[in-house]
């Protein structure tokens, strides 16, 4: 049967009631509240607080963790899912800050729509800009949450302007705040309308939810001062004529955001906006890949690796590679074939990341992230399927901005240092390059805090003291071309070639001349900034 709103055969219902996003924000605007409170009425975690407090006790365990608490940044990405009413979410967590960019860039492959959480007192900020940048890439559909209303706030119209101007997308209001700073009281449910009213005193109670018949029903009366009824009026009639009403196909195109007003600690507004999600987020959708797309409703199962993440227990020296079904009905046990190397591979202790435990999956469904433990042969890129070779596309690996050599502190561990620094690119966590000159490696990263905290890793995890120094390279390119053409490249150029990880071939330069002289002397041969990871 075909969807009539979309023109796409209708999903299984255990399909189509996933939704699977992630949270975009720039730092401190209330992502990690927000996740809170999705648990909580989710029913994955009993009281608020838990998931911090959890999280705690876990990064205690490392000073790596303790940096990322230092520095209030979250550098490692997880998913978790939790049942809201009928649908199943798929929340995958994105690092908060922007020198893990091409993290975040690759679990936005994995999702079908974003939450972007902005703070009422500062609009759109730098992160956020950037994020958003990177859904458009997508055209993912974007729910907007406008947090902290409950302490003063910009004007409810500068904001959505803000955001219509600096983002070129629609923005339709899908609640009113009354009130601002302390006089908020709460905000009109412009989609049911209804009054919702927070409750100051409790901040993990409900809103009140009181049903009127438009604005002009006198029960508005009952509840809110008079003085904000008058101004509530005005300005919803305002918008009513100004703004775009909401239509749910814009939405689910990218074009058009709603944006819901509310206060995360106070769990004000979270369950409308959850509600939205579930209402208007995008059911699971089709996966670029090659020869074809996966199709979500398609029997066979396929999925993609979109992270990996190493040493997640240090006790085990696992490794987990997050995979994001993009079709069928997975069952625990399953036999799929790696693509890549063309093995079978019995998937037969996945993970189901609920809240913050790790449990067995059984099952998943097109739309669901697992987790699975390997010893390595998992990587960022790889596809799963029931033996079709399908490849996934689209999961780009960036050249890195920065490049410093390495040296194990004692020499006679190099060899330790090549096992930890491959492990580290396989989990894209930095580029490694095996220069064809000399001994050692080269680094590279998008920013600088990669190495401190590469450093700190290598150190823990593996007992190896290092240093980082300068590396006499600024540059990484990755060299296309015909066999002949690469080798006899390579052979004129040894001074600046390296292989990395995958053995791919890379030129190294310091100077932008070296690059633009190679684009003119080897017309058979491209440098590329970016390489699929395939
Ligand atoms: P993240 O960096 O985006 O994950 O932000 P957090 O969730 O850690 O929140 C940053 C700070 O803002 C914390 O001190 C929160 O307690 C606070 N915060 C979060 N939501 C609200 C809210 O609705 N109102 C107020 N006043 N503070 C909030």
């Amino acid at each position: 049967m075909l969807d009539t709103a979309t023109n796409r055969p209708e999903l299984p219902p255990e399909i189509a009631r996933r939704r699977t996003f992630a949270i975009i924000s720039h730092p401190d605007a209330g992502k990690t509240t927000l996740t809170e409170k999705f648990l909580l009425y989710g029913g994955a975690i009993q009281m608020a607080g838990q998931v911090r407090a959890k999280g705690e006790a876990r990064r205690t365990r490392s000073d790596f963790m303790q940096m990322e608490k230092d520095r209030g940044i979250s550098v490692s990405a997880s998913a978790m899912s939790f049942d809201f009413g009928e649908f199943r979410f798929n929340l995958v967590d994105t690092p908060g800050h922007s020198d893990f960019s091409e993290d975040t860039y690759r679990t936005l492959t994995a999702v079908d729509a974003a939450v972007m959480v902005i703070d009422g007192a500062k609009g759109v900020e730098s992160q956020t800009q950037k994020l958003f940048e990177v859904c458009r890439l997508r055209d993912l559909p974007i729910l907007t949450f406008c947090n902290k209303m409950d302490r003063e706030s910009r004007d409810t119209f500068e904001i959505i302007d803000e955001i219509q101007e600096n983002l070129a997308i629609d923005v339709t209001p899908a609640s009113w705040p009354i009130g601002v700073g302390r006089d908020f009281i709460g905000c009109y449910d412009l989609l049911n309308d209804r009054l919702e009213l927070m409750d100051r005193a409790d901040r993990n109670k409900v809103a009140e939810s009181i049903s009127i018949e438009g604005l002009d029903d006198p029960k508005i009366e009952e509840h809110v001062p008079a003085e904000l009824i008058d101004q509530l009026r005005e300005e919803v009639e305002m918008a009513r004529e100004l703004l775009p009403a909401l239509d749910p196909q814009a939405v689910l195109e990218g074009h058009m955001t709603p944006i819901w007003f509310g206060s995360a600690i106070n769990s004000f507004g979270v369950q409308e906006l959850m509600q939205g999600i579930g209402k208007y987020g995008p059911e699971p959708q089709p996966q670029s890949a090659q020869p074809r797309e996966m199709m979500p409703e398609e029997k066979k199962v396929a999925g993609f690796v979109f992270k990996v993440q190493a040493n997640m227990d240090p006790k085990h020296r696992d490794r987990v590679a997050f995979v994001r079904m993009a079709s069928g009905h997975f069952k625990r046990g399953m036999k799929l074939t790696h693509v890549r190397t063309k093995k079978p591979m019995a998937i037969s202790n996945p993970v189901l990341f609920l809240a913050s435990d790790r449990e067995l999956a059984e099952e998943a469904w097109a739309g669901d992230i697992i987790g699975i433990p390997n010893h390595g042969q998992l990587r960022i890129g790889d596809t799963l399927t029931e033996g079709e070779a399908l490849r996934v596309t689209g999961i780009p690996s960036f050249a890195p901005e920065l490049l410093q050599g390495v040296r194990a502190g004692d020499p006679l561990k190099a060899k330790h240092l090549e096992k930890a620094l491959m492990q580290f690119a396989e989990e894209g966590a930095a580029k490694v390059f095996k220069p064809s000159f000399g001994s050692g490696f080269v680094v590279g990263v998008v920013g600088a805090l990669q190495f401190e905290v590469l450093a700190s890793r290598i150190e823990l995890e593996y007992g190896l003291p290092v240093r980082f120094d300068q590396s006499q390279f600024t540059s990484a390119r990755w060299v296309h071309g015909e066999k002949d053409a690469v080798d006899k490249f390579v052979n004129a150029n040894k001074q600046h070639i390296a292989l990395d990880n995958d053995g791919d071939v890379v030129y190294l330069t310091r100077l932008q001349w070296d690059i633009d002289r190679v684009e003119r002397d080897y017309p058979d041969i491209t440098l590329s900034a970016t390489k699929e990871m395939m």
